[in-house]
């Protein structure tokens, strides 16, 4: 029998974790009859009871493994983790609060079995429950990105998805301290078909976005999957010359023809204000470059286990 891993990061997750349990019990049990299947729930760090929940359900469920991080280390490394530590033939990512719905996940594996495709992902269509101001700076966000990167980033691609062994195998082979998920997906590439459904609100509990948080993830990716600032910097440099030698020579012409009344010191506190603006600027963009590569150079775990029922293979 084929054997699909469910994997599950929950931070603070206590209250939807139960009713998770029981939604995707729900769907196994009437829909999986011919499938194996195991849960992966990777504790990150949580403070709430969040890892007791867990316990509490592999007491009674063998298929349940757990992984407890020893602090909160974010749910891209939440995801590495679970996907480094299963072992079946598919393998699907989902989140505890059941927006991600668990009723989709015979169609993924219909189609990933019956149709020439190696990973079945979802987006959601809508972003109905969201504010209105996220929507707008995630649509310019994608838009940007899309514009600079070479690898393609979906717009309102979720994580949720069912993937084939070897996909899944590819994407741990990335070893990347700066995990950016949606563009590891794409970099990867295989052949994805994508489902669409209505954003479903979470359970229970709260998301764990800020709007700040947001904002440095779309940072993230950025730097993670394409260097087009750096260009720009340089373009706008070389812009900045063009312009400076341009007027450089009227001045000159001017001084000569009109001789030089001591004039200018507005326009001129303007232009050291915009061009040092520029160069802090283009600074920025290098030093996030440097920063990425700083913490790629030291080599840090990506996350630490506390505790764990898996063997490692
Ligand atoms: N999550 C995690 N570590 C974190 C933040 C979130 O493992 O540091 C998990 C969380 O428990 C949930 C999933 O990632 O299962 C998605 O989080 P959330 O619902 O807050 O994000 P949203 O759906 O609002 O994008
Ligand atoms: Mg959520």
């Amino acid at each position: 029998m084929e054997k699909i891993s469910i994997i599950v990061p929950c931070y603070n997750e206590e209250e939807s974790l139960p009713l998770f349990y029981q939604e995707m019990e729900k769907v196994r049990e009437n829909d999986f009859h011919d499938v194996e299947m195991e849960y992966i729930f990777v504790d990150d760090g949580s403070k709430d009871s969040t890892l007791k929940e867990i316990k509490k359900l592999k007491e009674h469920d063998s298929k349940v493994k757990y992984i407890s991080f020893s602090r909160n280390f974010g749910k891209e490394s939440a995801m590495l983790a679970g996907l480094e530590s299963s072992s079946g033939d598919y393998v699907t990512l989902m989140d505890a609060d059941l927006q991600d719905p668990p009723s989709l996940l015979r169609k993924m594996y219909d189609i990933i079995k019956n149709e020439d495709y190696d990973c079945v992902g979802t987006r959601r269509v809508t972003r109905k429950g969201e504010p209105p101001i996220r929507s707008f700076f995630a649509r310019i966000f994608y838009k940007l990105i899309n514009k600079m990167s070479d690898v393609e980033m979906v717009d309102g691609a979720r994580d949720y998805r069912l993937m084939t062994r070897q996909m899944v195998d590819a994407i741990i082979s990335m070893r990347e301290y700066n995990r950016y998920s949606k563009g590891i997906f794409s970099f990867v590439g295989f052949k994805t078909k994508w489902l669409e459904y209505e954003n479903i609100q979470r359970v229970a509990g709260e998301t764990k976005w800020s709007f700040w948080k947001l904002f440095k993830y779309a940072i993230e990716g950025i730097t993670a999957f394409s260097t087009v600032p750096l260009i720009l910097s340089s373009i706008i440099g070389l812009l900045f010359c063009l312009i400076s030698f341009l007027l450089i020579v009227i001045i000159i012409i001017k001084t000569l023809m009109y001789g030089d009344p001591t004039s200018g010191w507005p326009s001129l506190v303007c232009i050291i204000f915009l061009v040092s603006g520029v160069q802090l600027f283009s600074l920025g963009i290098i030093g996030q470059y440097l920063s990425k590569t700083y913490l790629e150079v030291k080599r840090r775990q990506k996350y630490i286990v506390k505790e764990t029922n898996v063997n490692k293979k």
